[in-house]
């Protein structure tokens, strides 16, 4: 596979380059040069989840990887489903949060993770992130009990909830979570000095894994091939997809699926307050306006990191900008949302309730529409049982770490006491 800096094209690389470094020269985003249609689509539609992932990667990747070794990365990283769940006649929700931290970062995370174990061939790794909460959980679980790879997670100490830190602060062996006594954005500062820092970044080998990295949208990719594999033949070319939004890399696998020839009819961004994508696909303008909290919080983005992607995916004609609508949620629809969903006998949480929500409001007679249920209710239960007023339970995993034992570490909020915490754990 070859990928090109999308802010400089003489910076080409193969799809295991791309994973090591994540983003390219000034900042850019590798993206694929070539995106070719299966020509045999139903055949891979018939296919089981699993072997049919290993396909589609192999189809995107080429021999870089053998496909024996893709296909034990592939088996090793989806071990749960993408079942869809039939919500009213014309309406299913893709449920993407079955695996062990309870979001579609999950699928991602672990792919990623994997990839990184094998293509290293075990030289040291050491991925240092912060988090505010759920990216945290994701990479924890993806790199837990990988050789070579260590992981570092700093969070603000007391600033999340227990729930969420119980689920990455309980796991221990290779990862090392780490209370800093401030808050996100200095987390995040320190992450950067870390960065900036030459006898950290190369002495411990450091490396971001963030979101932005391509191992992680070529596996999301696989769950929109199982959404249409489980529609009625009948219906798959009718197929409408909503995708609660932030930084954008579901919708922008969902169109590179559509790319390689799922048939698909048309896509709606939806978004929370923070509607810079759903203005732009209305106006042509891209104004950003200043990030605003709301209680979907993973799509509290304003400045969608890989928006630049589906630029290129329209520009190289892979899909018209038609089929691409915007929708912004506000708050107090965002529970209207809830509510009529609850009223079907559908529990959902925020996110997943503005797919719904935008869905809902402009599928047509001949279509049928599918939202990602980005998370579990009980991933949000405050809010949830604040706005449908029922009790939400915690799936075992969950209920099994609240009574755990956590192996974080507080550390003040300075570089120097963490630069000599990071080398006394980690050397
Ligand atoms: C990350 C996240 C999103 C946003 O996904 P993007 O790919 O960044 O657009 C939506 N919902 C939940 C629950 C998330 O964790």
């Amino acid at each position: 596979m070859k990928l090109v800096n999308l802010k400089d094209a003489s910076d080409a690389v193969s799809f295991s380059e791309a994973v090591k470094k994540g983003l390219g020269k000034h900042q850019g985003l590798y993206f694929p040069t070539d995106i070719i249609p299966f020509d045999n689509i139903d055949d891979v539609l018939a296919m089981p989840f699993v072997e049919r992932s290993i396909h589609v990667l192999k189809h995107l990747i080429g021999d870089e990887l053998p496909e024996a070794l893709l296909s034990s990365i592939v088996t090793a990283a989806f071990q749960f489903g993408a079942p869809l769940a039939k919500v009213s006649d014309q309406i299913h929700c893709l449920e993407l949060f079955h695996g062990p931290t309870l979001a579609f970062k999950d699928f991602g995370g672990r792919f990623m993770a994997q990839c990184l174990a094998n293509i290293s061939k075990g030289e040291p790794i050491t991925i240092l992130t912060a988090t505010s909460g759920d990216t945290g959980a994701a990479v924890a679980h993806a790199f837990h009990g990988i050789d070579n790879i260590q992981v570092v997670i700093l969070y603000p100490k007391g600033k999340i909830s227990k729930l969420q830190e119980k689920l990455f602060t309980t796991l221990g062996d290779n990862i090392h979570t780490v209370a800093i006594e401030s808050d996100f954005d200095d987390c995040q500062q320190l992450v950067k000095a870390a960065f900036d820092d030459p006898d950290v970044r190369d002495g411990l080998h450091l490396n971001s894994a963030n979101s932005i990295n391509i191992s992680r949208l070529l596996a999301q990719v696989c769950y929109y091939f199982e959404a249409v594999a489980q529609l009625p033949i009948e219906d798959r070319a009718k197929v409408v997809f909503s995708v609660p939004s932030g930084n954008f890399g579901n919708l922008t696998a969902g169109i590179i699926a559509k790319a390689l020839g799922v048939p698909i009819k048309r896509f709606i961004a939806a978004t929370n307050s923070n509607d810079t994508v759903p203005r732009y696909l209305k106006t042509g303008e891209w104004a950003p306006k200043p990030t605003v909290a709301t209680i979907s919080n993973a799509m509290d983005v304003s400045q969608p990191n890989n928006w630049p992607r589906i630029e290129a995916l329209v520009e190289q004609g892979y899909i018209s900008k038609d089929i691409l609508m915007g929708e912004g949620v506000d708050e107090e629809y965002t529970q209207v949302a809830m509510r009529q969903l609850a009223s079907l006998g559908y529990v959902s949480e925020p996110h997943a309730a503005i797919g719904y929500r935008s869905l809902a409001r402009s599928l047509t007679e001949d279509e049928v529409g599918i939202f990602l249920g980005t998370a579990h209710p009980a991933k949000f239960r405050e809010t949830v049982e604040n706005v449908l007023g029922q009790p939400i339970s915690l799936p075992q995993a969950l209920a099994d770490s609240v009574g755990k034992p956590d192996f974080s570490v507080d550390v003040e909020n300075s570089y120097e006491a963490l630069k000599k915490h990071l080398f006394a754990t980690l050397r």
